[in-house]
């Protein structure tokens, strides 16, 4: 028989288990916070760039099933990312072949490990000494830039199995990830789902079979279950603004969260009068470097004059309280470090810039997950539901090679629909 279902977040997996779920005729309330859908992909657009600019959620990560059909089924265009990888190293351009310096050396020494260890200690006993200071350089660089992971925590397993499918051609979709959101929140409104932005939950009271979401102004939502999508950063803060009290307490289950990884990211987006870089690098994808913001990609074929700028890991968390004009100060500053110009040059230059830190944004206190030792169990943990009533979903919990990307939530949204489905 068909159950009221309600949905906490309006983000990829929110979205996606209330589409599942509403074509089979459950009724189906989405109680989000913000004043928009679409969570960790935000597209903004305005007269001062060129083009869309993705604060969050940018690149798709491969052949990625999920995210590819829905894609098709919307009829929005995706492009293949390409443009060449520069590491600047003491002002020096070298071009790269891979992410990883001595790539290749690396999968075969991953391939070999039996036994998980967390990244620092593979680096140490794999690739020690200073022949491979280069290669433990690039992997740290690559692990805390593009996961996100803190090497001392991260688990090498999770990070190999990820890293396997590096090498996939990635996608950019030029009109922005928001067509995707739209895609989504139309179809769900067609399915008579009911989206309630400006909604932020403060409590969830229940028992088997009966759910009360109690909002930040009192409003009160009811249903026999509910799914919970909110990011691991609001789940491991439990006093933060966004937070959800939830009664009877989930002791082990909010332990749980804490045995997940979790990043933090400051994205930029500077526009500027001209392509400055093509005197460079005619084609210029993306640059890694030793710079406060380290990694730099172009629009690349895209003739845009539009760069962007990423601290990511640790070093992006240290940085959450400089605020948006310190970090266009450093990022202009990074900029200068890299292409050897005069720092009045790039001011000169800039036509509008746009600062993103996800650890400070109350509703995510974070960017994405990643495996520590312990995650894969928490999330054997999180997959089950409390009573047949509390249902968790997110990135966060997703099981397969896309760790941290849209298509792991729209395919955990769609799995928690499917059990939620199963268990009536
Ligand atoms: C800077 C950045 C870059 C990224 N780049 C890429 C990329 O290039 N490619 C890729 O595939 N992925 C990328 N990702 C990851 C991707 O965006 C996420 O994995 C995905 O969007 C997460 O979806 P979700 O539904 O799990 O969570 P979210 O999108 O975070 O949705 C959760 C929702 O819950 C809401 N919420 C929180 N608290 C409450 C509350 N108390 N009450 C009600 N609602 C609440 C939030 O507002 C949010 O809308 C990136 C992420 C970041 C931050």
């Amino acid at each position: 028989m068909p159950s009221s279902v309600l949905i906490i977040g309006a983000g990829a997996a929110g979205l996606m288990a209330a589409r599942e779920l509403s074509a089979r005729g459950h009724a189906v309330t989405i109680l989000e916070a913000r004043n928009r859908a679409g969570g960790r992909m935000h597209t903004i657009q305005t007269p001062s760039f060129s083009l869309p600019v993705e604060t969050g959620a940018e690149f798709v990560h491969g052949k990625l099933p999920v995210t590819l059909q829905l894609l098709q089924e919307a009829h929005i265009s995706y492009t293949p990312v390409e443009g060449r990888m520069i590491e600047v190293q003491g002002g020096h351009w070298h071009r790269q072949e891979h992410f990883v310096e001595g790539w290749d050396t690396l999968m075969e020494r991953l391939q070999e490990l039996q036994q998980d260890m967390t990244v620092q200690q593979f680096l140490e006993t794999h690739f020690s000494g200073a022949r491979y200071e280069a290669l433990r350089r690039s992997v740290q660089r690559f692990a805390e830039g593009y996961d996100g992971a803190d090497i001392s925590k991260a688990s090498t397993l999770a990070l190999r199995s990820e890293w396997e499918k590096e090498e996939e051609e990635q996608y950019h979709i030029p009109g922005g990830y928001e067509q995707l959101t739209d895609f989504l929140v139309a179809q769900c409104v067609r399915q008579r789902c009911q989206l309630q932005l400006n909604t932020p939950i403060k409590h969830i009271r229940w028992q088997e079979r009966c759910v009360e979401a109690v909002a930040e102004d009192g409003r009160t939502f009811t249903a026999d279950k509910v799914i919970i999508t909110i990011p691991l950063g609001v789940w491991q803060q439990e006093n933060a603004k966004s937070s959800i009290a939830i009664t009877p307490a989930i002791d082990p289950q909010m332990e749980a969260f804490r045995q997940i990884g979790f990043s933090a990211v400051i994205k930029i987006s500077l526009e500027f009068k001209q392509p400055f870089w093509q005197e460079y690098e005619k084609e210029l994808g993306f640059i890694f470097s030793e710079e406060i913001f380290p990694t730099w990609w172009t629009q690349h074929p895209h003739p845009a004059p539009l760069l962007t700028g990423w601290i990511n890991g640790p070093q992006a968390a240290s940085f959450t309280q400089a605020g948006p004009q310190k970090m266009q100060q450093y990022a202009l500053y990074s900029l200068a470090g890299i292409f050897g110009l005069p720092l009045v040059f790039l001011e000169q230059q800039l036509v509008a810039a746009q600062v993103t830190d996800w650890g400070a944004d109350p509703y995510t206190l974070g960017a994405y997950s990643y495996d520590m030792l312990p995650s894969q169990e928490a999330r054997q943990l999180l997959q089950q539901p409390v009573a047949n009533t509390l249902y968790f979903a997110g990135e966060a919990l997703y099981t397969g090679a896309h760790p941290g990307t849209v298509e792991a939530a729209l395919t955990n949204g769609k799995e928690v629909a499917n059990r939620l489905m199963q268990q009536q």
